[in-house]
């Protein structure tokens, strides 16, 4: 039951989820509860939503809708993490070119790139401008994405979540080495730390010195 006013929708966007460009199927309110209005930084509204963009995130208060969009993004991103994973793994080239055996593989092979691009797709998706009775909606923006493999993170962290879980990397070290490499060359870590997957804390404190040393740091 629809009891806030709806955002204007364009034409071309008539029957898009606003989170991630899917087929809309319903419109929900947000807040979900009228007794969280008082957390919002800007007015209640109606907006369209996809059934999986509305119900992966269980928490409903948020002060406004992008930390709503931000949680429901992040929930996507670990659910799919697999399907990331393969633009992380692969380039389309590759895929198309790599010769894999058996059937399972061809089908595979077939709908990989297409299921990557697709989850890609939906959680870079931007929505459109929002605008109530005319009037737009001032919402203030909150979060510093970060950008891996062609897919926008909510966060740092989210990026960092999904390489250790992709490449198996010891999640201290490679926090550690990217701490010293810098962000811009997340690859890089990447790279210096698959080296490594098993380490115990001595281990992991002598590869650390030799990565460093080997960065000339
Ligand atoms: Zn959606």
């Amino acid at each position: 039951m629809n009891h806030y006013p709806v955002i204007e929708i364009p034409f071309n966007h008539r029957a898009c989820c606003w989170f991630c460009g899917e087929p809309k199927d319903k419109t929900i309110n947000f807040p979900k509860y009228s007794s969280e209005e008082s957390m919002l930084t800007h007015k209640p509204i109606c907006l369209p939503s996809c059934k999986e963009c509305a119900t992966i995130v269980q928490r409903t208060a948020f002060s406004s809708l992008y930390g709503y969009r931000d949680a429901i993004k992040q929930a996507l991103a670990v659910k799919h993490q697999k399907l990331l994973s393969i633009g992380s793994n692969w380039t389309k080239q590759e895929l198309e070119e790599s010769e894999f055996e058996g059937s399972a593989f061809e089908g595979f092979k077939r709908s990989a790139w297409f299921m990557f691009e697709m989850i890609q797709g939906r959680i870079n998706y931007q929505g459109w401008e929002l605008v109530v009775a005319n009037e737009k909606l001032i919402l203030e923006q909150q979060y510093e994405s970060f950008n891996f493999d062609g897919v926008t993170y909510v966060k740092l962290d989210d990026a960092i979540t999904h390489a250790v879980k992709t490449f198996h990397l010891d999640e201290e070290l490679f926090t550690r080495v990217l701490s010293v490499v810098g962000k811009e060359k997340f690859a890089h870590a990447i790279r210096l730390c698959r080296l490594y997957p098993m380490l115990n804390s001595k281990t992991r404190e002598a590869v650390f010195l030799d990565i460093r040393e080997g960065l000339g740091l």
